[in-house]
């Protein structure tokens, strides 16, 4: 089996670029707008598997090609695990990352146990039904204030232990060395190798 044609279920060009970087030239990706794709997906999920299935899922019934959905965010022990799936919406439906980022800091208040990861789960749904699935994650802490000026979402305010800088201190070439999503990715490029070579 050879899979050399993949939609992507997003029209972020840097996601999809990043992913490219990662799976390289021996496969064609598309993005959403490529095929013609503009529907609103409702991402209603309680697990970021769901959700990634829920996307992929949308985009197959619209095209005959494989799918491949992520969905990602930030996991706080301390809080149980929020901002979990509503990562984006966390302050509110339409939160800006600033709004998202004082949230955090203000229900983390004063506490030493800012422990966090960002989570990465991406699903890969076959036209015949198949779904090859893969996780990438990445653990630090939550600062109590923001640093670095690069990057999106929480990245100000998540030290990575690897990178021992916030990810908004460093390139996307340093951040995509540990990142969730390019964890994510590597571990499903070595499933869809392995297929390919049945
Ligand atoms: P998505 O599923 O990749 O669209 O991510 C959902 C939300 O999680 C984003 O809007 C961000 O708030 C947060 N998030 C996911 N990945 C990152 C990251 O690499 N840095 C900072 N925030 C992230």
């Amino acid at each position: 089996m050879t899979i050399d044609e993949i939609v992507v279920a997003s029209n972020n060009l840097n996601k999809i670029k990043e992913i490219k970087k990662i799976i390289g030239d021996e496969i064609n990706l598309f993005s959403l707008r490529s095929i013609g794709f503009n529907q609103e997906i409702e991402e209603n999920g309680s697990t970021f598997y769901e959700n990634a299935l829920i996307k992929a899922k949308t985009v197959a019934n619209f095209i005959d090609k494989p799918v491949l959905a992520d969905d990602s965010g930030l996991v706080v022990p301390y809080l149980n695990g929020d901002p979990g799936v509503c990562s984006a919406r966390f302050a509110s439906l339409h939160a800006t990352d600033k709004e998202n980022n004082d949230k955090l800091l203000s229900l983390l208040g004063n506490t030493d146990d800012r422990n966090a990861k960002f989570v990465c789960e991406l699903v890969l749904l076959f036209p015949n039904g198949k779904i090859l699935h893969a996780t990438g994650e990445v653990s630090g802490y939550i600062l109590r204030s923001p640093k670095g000026n690069f990057g999106f979402g929480y990245d100000p305010l998540f030290y990575s232990y690897e990178l021992k800088k916030t990810f908004a201190e460093v390139t996307d070439e340093e951040k995509n060395l540990v990142s969730h999503r390019a964890r994510a990715v590597k571990s499903l490029l070595s499933k869809i190798k392995k297929l390919n070579d049945l």
